[in-house]
């Protein structure tokens, strides 16, 4: 394992000298790797409006950052909502992007502000008319990419396009502002040409409804850019190129409004997790296979390793011995789910010791809120800012 892949040398003696400070297992997250990682998105985007999706790092130093660099937010929640009118955030800056609320929640929503909802079914359309009256709504369609995304999100959301298309004239019926298109074409998306049919789709039912009278001019297309994980991925100037290519194909040089809604992009490699050997062992005499149990695990910050999805890179800082794959990776708790590795062999150093620290790379995304509250009675994972 090269750490240099990974962070530079001043931002690796950064986390290292911080993490002297602290007892295992907790996250460490930069603030100016956040803010460089959202520089980044507006220099690879930078026709697109950023909602930055909350709920990948909802901690209050990490949004203080983004809302000094004007970032907009997307909120799952009247919870994430909370949060940013405590720091004062304008809710014209804040889009409601689940799916799935309560009528409360929408009330509570409109009340303090929100006008932006994003809906899938006729039911959820209904309270946003009565509890969100007048307020602008887009609609998320299901598209194709769980395939080759590693953290997939388009099963549970979305409609098809021809449910969406009959939202589309229900919300005008019911006197709310339908103003466009939304879609995930899946977390950790590897497959650069994903957003293509998607955006395609988009555009045959804005030419749709547009026949029937209905202009929409807001495509939002969620998150979906990578963090990097074992696997090297596309640059994000990749991403980009390709998406301004589709963008131009289907739309020409009439492009919507763009929204883009990243999180693992953002917060994933500003984060590192550091984790404590508890104990190596064997299970038979004969085999190769070493256990190795770590004070961090599926419910303590690494839940993304359920299935073995994310991988995350792992460094060892002082251990010089080669790269080895006879160690299986498993968390303190007593539940037998709690395994993160045993097919995926995640290479750790030969001569790796119990008492040794672990630090899990690219963890600033979907760990530490991702985490149960006690399970075992261990106290939740701590999250602390550089
Ligand atoms: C989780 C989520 C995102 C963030 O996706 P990433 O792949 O982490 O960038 C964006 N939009 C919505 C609606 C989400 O639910």
């Amino acid at each position: 394992m090269n750490i240099k892949n990974y962070l530079s040398d001043k931002q690796w003696k950064h986390f290292y000298s911080e993490s002297k400070k602290y007892k295992t297992p907790f996250v460490l997250v930069s603030k100016q790797i956040i803010n460089d990682n959202f520089n980044k998105i507006k220099t690879n985007f930078p026709y697109a409006q950023v909602y930055t999706a909350i709920k990948a790092n909802p901690c209050v130093d990490g949004i203080e950052v983004l809302n000094k660099l004007g970032s907009n937010f997307d909120i799952a929640t009247i919870y994430e909502l909370d949060m940013l009118l405590k720091l004062k955030v304008n809710p014209s800056r804040m889009s409601f992007g689940n799916t799935i609320k309560k009528k409360e929640d929408v009330a509570y929503a409109y009340k303090k502000g929100v006008r932006l909802f994003v809906s899938d079914s006729i039911s959820d359309l209904e309270n946003i008319a009565k509890y969100a009256p007048k307020s602008k709504v887009f609609f998320r369609i299901l598209v194709d990419g769980s395939a080759t995304a590693e953290w997939p999100l388009s099963l549970k959301f979305g409609a098809d396009v021809q449910v969406v298309e009959e939202l589309i004239y229900k919300a005008k019926a019911l006197k709310l502002i339908p103003v466009g298109i939304s879609f995930h074409v899946g977390s950790q998306q590897n497959d650069v040409n994903t957003w293509d049919k998607a955006i395609g789709r988009v555009s045959a039912l804005f030419n749709k409804v547009a026949k029937n009278g209905i202009v929409l001019n807001l495509l939002n297309m969620g998150g979906g850019f990578p963090a990097h994980y074992i696997k090297t991925p596309h640059l994000l100037q990749e991403y980009a190129k390709n998406i301004n290519v589709s963008l131009n194909k289907y739309f020409g040089n009439n492009i919507p409004t763009i929204i883009l809604e990243p999180g693992r992009s953002l917060f994933g490699n500003a984060g590192v997790l550091v984790s404590e050997v508890i104990l190596i062992s064997k299970k038979t005499k004969t085999t190769k296979d070493k256990w190795l149990y770590v004070d961090s695990g599926i419910f303590n910050g690494l839940i993304e390793t359920l299935g073995e999805s994310i991988k995350y890179p792992l460094y060892v800082p002082n251990r010089k011995g080669k790269d080895s794959k006879e160690f299986i990776i498993a968390g303190p708790t007593c539940d037998s789910a709690d395994i993160m590795y045993k097919d995926f062999r995640n290479p750790l150093p030969k001569d790796i010791k119990i008492g040794d620290r672990i630090f899990w790379l690219s963890t600033g995304a979907y760990t530490s809120s991702y985490a149960s509250v006690n399970f075992n009675s261990f106290p939740p994972i701590k999250t602390y800012f550089i």
